[in-house]
């Protein structure tokens, strides 16, 4: 019966069907197969970022099909001195319309875009290049982008230029000569559950591979604030797993996994740096900046294993870096930290102003001591395994010491696998002081 109630009860329905037809923009698609010049629906599928891009707007979701997208020079759209653009992300979407490309996962396989014919001469690569803000990347892979040039140079997969709020998320950068994702500028962006991996430019550098880490953030201003690594696993780059060398405000590296690095993939041939954490540095070097501000980086349940160098490294920095909850084991050096004086002054001392808290220095692969180079009066120490009272840790205090869990597949929604791997025993004397990565 269409009581007056009833008609209100129609009527609010139509106006919330209405509005939540309006916050929900179109669906656009992208497949292997398709072509540039169709309009992007489902039926008529386009072939790049690029062109769905163009397509989309605020609200829009790119659906990228699964499959094989093998790229090559005609996806070239921009050059930025000393750049050449992929895919230059440029459109933002708002904050409550997010421009969101998303991966369709197959039999738990993402889509691959490959981009080992994509090779310009005498210019960088960017896969991506991004200076649009709320843009969200899913559940893609990117692989073997590719360096020409010989000699000082780097490639990126992701290049975050100066955008804002954008997120990364359940996103592999694997098997090229680029770094994975690098912060310039911008704020707030996540990078959220992805892996970089067997990455070494073997052409740049006469094959050092000294400039190719998992992930980077090198932010050039004091107002890039609120960018985070979180959940990401950097392997068998060949340089640093994370570097923060050249970062102007504070990061936040978090539930992240770095090991292998500094060697070529598959291999244990030693190339770069090789640190699992190279967590700061800015301003070291006192002619080239003379910073304001030193940034306090915050590193935290994390793990370092079995990196070429070094595990948790304060890389010379000016000022303390915190580190709460992380465990390193089997690096030549666990957690060294060297700080320089001053700006007036460059010279190393050991470290000051560092904060530590929770965490598990375990077996270094040389005998080291658990913490190097820190000044321990002028430092602050918390429960953790090193500079304590407490037992020495052994194997059996562990649930388990399998290093190849770290590499299982991630989870269906993209988070880190669940592992045994250097666990404390919750009835262990560590384990009841919950010091290391597994507390979260
Ligand atoms: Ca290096
Ligand atoms: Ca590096």
């Amino acid at each position: 019966m269409l009581t007056k109630g009833n008609l209100i009860k129609l009527f609010t329905f139509i106006v919330c069907l209405a509005m939540t037809q309006a916050s929900i923009g179109k669906d656009l698609y992208m497949s292997p197969t398709g072509s540039d010049t169709n309009n992007g629906s489902a039926s008529s599928p386009v072939f790049t970022i690029t062109k769905a891009q163009a397509l989309a707007e605020p609200g829009d979701v790119v659906h990228i099909k699964a499959g094989h997208y093998k790229y090559d020079n005609s996806q070239i759209t921009d050059s930025i001195s000393p750049y050449a653009i992929a895919f230059h992300m440029k459109k933002s979407g708002t904050a409550d319309k997010h421009i969101i490309y998303k991966g369709e996962i197959v039999d738990g396989e993402r889509p691959v875009l490959d981009f080992f014919n994509l090779r310009p001469d005498g210019l960088r690569v960017a896969a991506f290049w991004v200076d649009g803000s709320y843009i969200e990347i899913h559940n893609i892979e990117v692989v073997r982008v590719q360096v020409t040039m010989t000699g000082h140079t780097q490639s990126e997969c992701f290049r975050i230029v100066k955008g804002s709020n954008n997120l990364i998320n359940n996103v592999s950068m694997h098997d090229g000569m680029a770094i994975g994702v690098y912060i310039v500028q911008g704020s707030n962006n996540l990078i959220l559950n992805c892996d970089a991996y067997n990455n070494y430019d073997k052409v740049g550098e006469n094959g050092t591979g000294g400039n190719v880490d998992g992930f980077g953030a090198h932010v050039q201003t004091e107002s890039s604030v609120g960018n985070v690594f979180r959940g990401c696993r950097a392997w068998h780059n060949s340089d640093d797993g994370f570097d923060l060398i050249n970062c102007k405000a504070p990061i936040l590296i978090e539930n992240c996994w770095s090991f292998f690095n500094g060697y070529a993939p598959a291999s244990f041939n030693k190339k770069g740096d090789g640190s699992g954490f190279k967590c700061g540095g800015y301003g070291m070097r006192q002619k080239i900046r003379n910073p304001s501000v030193i940034p306090v980086h915050t590193i935290k349940n994390c793990i370092a294993y079995f990196n070429r160098n070094r595990g948790f490294y304060s890389n010379h920095h000016l000022g303390g870096l915190k580190f709460i909850n992380n465990t390193a084991y089997y690096n030549p050096y666990n957690f060294p930290m060297p700080n320089r004086k001053s700006v007036e002054e460059p010279v190393d001392v050991n470290g000051y102003g560092h904060v530590f808290e929770n965490n598990i220095s375990y077996r270094p692969r040389v005998p080291r001591p658990l913490i190097s180079e820190v000044d321990s009066a002028l430092s602050t120490f918390k429960n953790n395994t090193f500079l304590s009272d407490g037992p020495d840790l052994t194997d059996k205090d562990f649930v388990g010491l399998e290093a190849y869990e770290l590499t299982l597949d991630r989870k269906e929604d993209g988070s880190l696998p669940d592992i045994e791997f250097l666990k404390l025993k919750a009835d262990s004397y560590w384990g009841k002081k919950k010091v290391g990565y597994q507390w979260k």
